[in-house]
């Protein structure tokens, strides 16, 4: 064998050696990004090993985190669910409260009981269920007053401290949106619907190489402006997944909310659950056509350029009959609807 063809050879063999090393090392950074969203809490879904109940769970596996998002209305519910999809609640990164409804934080006994210390962000409220600070400064003091008429003698504390209903969680309050990682952030908005005012809700945006993916607990400072809001870290939003809250919202406003999200910010992919409502599942489906993915309690969607949802059956049709009487029932009963009151409801339907 000449030189230059013994040359010729060995490079050959070099770049078959590098291209086989990139092809073995490129599906194992594969798999650790993996990118899903399943849901462990709902009113409607299609697996019968697990329970279905008015409220809101998922975990979110994204940017190499594992992020358990709202714990459903029922400790005992959120523990089957889990086992039943095989879901580890000892290996999370951390925890978000969106915020204060029993639907979203009453199963939180459970995640405690499995993983006592994990880091939980929820939201800063004055006098909220999580805890919360004040500087002690924020009250009028009257130092004519004898001591034992004022508050701490007179000498309060510089900040002062309320308790949180969940003693010994290793809770950090988030008062405006805030970056916890790279490329990922929590939303912090307030309501101010009837019913809810002055209510703080948190939502997660992650920020991908496909774009934004948002899940949002229930909207109560408006689906709109929660994505107004993830639009400022990155226009591009491709996966929006939770409740928008139009439970009892009449037609104009669904086909309002439903453009918007469709033709202004140009939402890649839609996945509603929760509060979404009846109706809004079907307007958004009509809107987003084979964009709108099935998410029903149990159903793992999986992220990336071109989501889809891994538990659909079906192509067509957003809820099967046993998922609607199972959805209206478990409505009739929540949370959810007290959150404009019954005068609200009776409002909604009347007007
Ligand atoms: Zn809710
Ligand atoms: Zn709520």
């Amino acid at each position: 064998m000449r030189k230059t063809q013994l040359f010729v050879l060995m490079a050959a063999i070099g770049s078959a050696w590098l291209l086989s090393s990139c092809a073995t090392t490129s599906p194992t950074s594969a798999a650790a990004e993996t990118a899903r969203i399943t849901v462990l809490y709902d009113a409607f879904g299609k697996n019968a090993a697990m329970t279905k109940d008015w409220g809101y769970a998922a975990l979110v596996e994204i940017n190499g985190k594992r992020i358990l998002f709202d714990t459903g209305d029922d400790p005992a519910i959120l523990a089957k669910n889990v086992k039943a999809k095989g879901v580890d609640l000892t290996k999370l990164d951390f925890v978000v409260l969106s915020h204060r409804h029993s639907d979203h934080v009453s199963g939180f006994s459970y995640l405690l009981s499995v993983n006592p210390k994990v880091k939980i962000y929820a939201p800063k409220e004055g006098f909220g269920i999580f805890g919360s600070d004040l500087p002690s400064k924020f009250y009028r003091k009257d130092e004519a007053l004898p001591a034992e008429m004022r508050y701490y003698g007179g000498t309060p504390p510089e900040i002062m401290k309320f308790g949180t209903v969940f003693p010994g969680a290793n809770i950090q309050l988030i008062d405006k949106t805030t970056e916890l990682v790279p490329g990922i952030t929590l939303i912090a908005l307030v309501s101010d619907a009837p019913g809810t005012k002055e209510l703080k809700e948190l939502s997660l945006a992650i920020n991908t190489a496909d774009g934004i993916v948002l899940v949002v607990a229930c909207s109560h400072p408006g689906i709109e402006s929660i994505v107004a809001e993830a639009a400022k870290i990155n226009p591009h939003i491709h996966f929006v997944a939770g409740g928008f809250h139009l439970v009892v919202a009449q037609d104009p406003a669904i086909e309002k909310v439903a453009t918007t999200l469709h033709d202004t910010y140009k939402v890649d992919y839609i996945a509603p659950g929760h509060c979404t409502g009846e109706p809004t599942f079907a307007a958004l489906q009509r809107t987003f056509g084979d964009h709108y993915l099935y998410a029903g309690l149990g159903t793992t969607l999986d992220l990336g350029a071109n989501p889809r949802a891994a538990s659909d059956r079906r192509t067509t049709g957003v809820l099967d009959e046993g998922d609607l009487r199972a959805y209206r029932t478990l409505l009739a009963q929540s949370d959810d609807l007290s959150d404009g009151g019954p005068e609200f409801v009776h409002l909604a339907q009347v007007n």
